[in-house]
């Protein structure tokens, strides 16, 4: 492995402190929200260079942190009460413009807040703005962004991963503590890893869905980055809850509250060997020759540090991890063919100026709307969908994407949770897929079975691989077991330091 870079381990600077030290830091009232939220706007303003945001509005940031500042002052105390952060631009709001990454919704203003963003608020969070993402969340290198590419803050000439890119590259260049990001196979996941930070997809269903814009509603699902486990467990904590009215997917289950129990578990006096009897599976179609060696050997490094902390480590089969790309590619696309049929310049968004009968408004509107990624992947469902094709591609998908759910089933009998990487290479240079959309198809192919299956997943950073770019470990679970995933992950980083390297943009 390469020389450990990041060395910059993170300080006392309020953009180094992490959610979980802000949030006591305003408590204790050493410092207030309207400052804390100053301070972040200034560094978004300084770093504008890396494409993060979409939208920001000072007025109204600095407006819900003089409210948050006004209930601490009255005493009030919640784990997130005056903590900023900031929202990929899925997610609707009714202060800031939503426009998915997409010329389609252009200057598009929601009248109501996605059940997420309401649920962070309420928890007394400030809003910094909307982070970049690809067109309708479609994307592995936030390159498909109808408005600018996101860049890296490891190395500017890199991808931050996707379609989350914005929401990564924010955390990881100190513009804000935290953020939301949307994962539909990997979206969370693979930019997490690709930027050095922390995030976790939660089980399909913890998080409701109502308010963002949908890509393909059987896979979607919103969950938290941040810099670590700990961090991302408050985030989950007030994200998550059901919500029958709006999202009839989203599970009835109480909401958990992870932090409180990650704190209390390792504060045990045992939690050095916290980790005795968690049995980690390793399928051994995530260690094949597909996955460069750089990140492979970050990736063992990481599994030999849960087997000290007391975890063992079992192989299992994954047989048909290769075939999520083409179950996932099919599925995918036919929803989203579905899902986007609203944006015709009628009922949703971008209406063409010129036109010259309803068929060719239609036309016009969605050819200038939706980029060529959207564009290909609407043609790709309306085929796989359509009389004569259902039943070879679509139901075909539908009855594998069975099979591999019933595989990690097998799995989990024989471990608590399956580890591999995220992304078979580190971050690439911008461009250097871009004209070739099966070579990004390919890179996802650690995080799509789990997606189809509806398993919580996440990244935690695991060291560093060719170019100094960071590498991220997968920690795969069971349905429902994300307090089980944060906490192997928060046990790792209480006793390793890859989640504090930061890069030189967050010093
Ligand atoms: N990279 C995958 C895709 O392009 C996953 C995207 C996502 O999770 N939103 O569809």
């Amino acid at each position: 492995m390469s020389a450990a870079p990041g060395k910059a381990q993170r300080g006392h600077e309020l953009h180094q402190l992490g959610v979980a030290a802000l949030a006591q830091r305003l408590a204790a009232r050493e410092v207030s929200s309207v400052e804390v939220t100053q301070h972040f706007l200034a560094r978004i303003e300084a770093q504008q260079n890396l494409g993060a945001f979409l939208a920001l509005d000072a007025e109204v940031s600095l407006a819900q942190a003089h409210a948050a500042d006004a209930r601490l002052a009255a005493g009030e105390r919640a784990p997130l009460l005056g903590v900023p952060l900031a929202h990929k631009d899925v997610f609707v709001t009714r202060d800031f413009p939503t426009t998915a990454g997409s010329k389609m919704l252009a200057n598009y203003r929601s009248p109501f807040d996605a059940t997420v963003v309401s649920n962070l608020a309420a928890a007394g969070t400030v809003t910094l703005g909307k982070l970049n993402c690809d067109e309708f969340a479609m994307g592995s290198a936030n390159e498909n962004s109808a408005y600018s590419p996101v860049r890296n803050p490891w190395d500017i000439s890199r991808v931050p991963g996707g379609s989350s890119g914005g929401s990564a590259a924010a955390v990881a260049a100190g513009l804000v503590p935290a953020a939301t990001g949307t994962d539909t196979g990997g979206s969370i996941r693979q930019p997490a890893s690709l930027c050095g930070i922390t995030g976790i997809k939660p089980t399909y269903g913890r998080c409701s869905r109502y308010g963002m814009v949908a890509f393909a509603s059987s896979l979607d699902q919103a969950g938290p980055m941040a810099a670590s486990a700990l961090d991302c467990a408050l985030l989950l904590s007030s994200m998550a809850g059901p919500d029958p009215d709006r999202d009839s997917t989203s599970l009835d289950l109480p909401v958990v509250d992870y932090a409180t129990n990650l704190i209390a578990a390792c504060a045990r006096s045992d939690w050095a060997s916290g980790l005795k009897g968690l049995r980690i599976g390793l399928p051994k179609q995530f260690f094949g020759a597909g996955c460069a060696a750089d990140v492979l050997a970050a990736v063992r490094a990481a599994l030999a540090e849960f087997e000290r902390l007391g975890a063992e480590l079992v192989e299992v089969d994954l047989p048909l991890t290769e075939l999520s790309i083409p179950v996932y590619y099919v599925i995918a696309p036919a929803e989203a063919s579905s899902n986007l049929s609203r944006f015709d310049g009628v009922r949703y968004g971008h209406r063409a100026a010129s036109y010259s009968n309803l068929n060719d408004m239609y036309r016009n509107s969605r050819s200038e709307g939706f980029g060529d990624e959207v564009t290909r992947r609407i043609m790709i469902g309306t085929y796989v969908l359509s009389h004569g094709y259902y039943d070879a591609y679509y139901l075909k998908a539908q009855k594998i994407r069975r099979l591999i759910a019933e595989d990690f089933q097998k799995a989990f009998t024989q471990c608590d949770i399956i580890a591999g990487p995220v992304s078979p290479t580190v971050a690439w240079k911008l461009g250097e897929k871009s004209g070739d959309p099966v070579a990004s198809y390919l890179a996802d192919i650690y995080t799509l079975s789990s997606s189809l299956a509806g398993l919580p997943g996440m990244s935690l950073p695991a060291g560093f691989g060719a170019h100094r770019m960071p590498v991220g470990l997968q920690l795969i679970g069971n349905y429902f077991q994300e307090a089980q995933l944060l906490g192997a992950a928060h046990r790792f980083q209480l006793a390793t330091d890859w989640h504090l390297r930061t890069p030189e943009a967050a010093a």
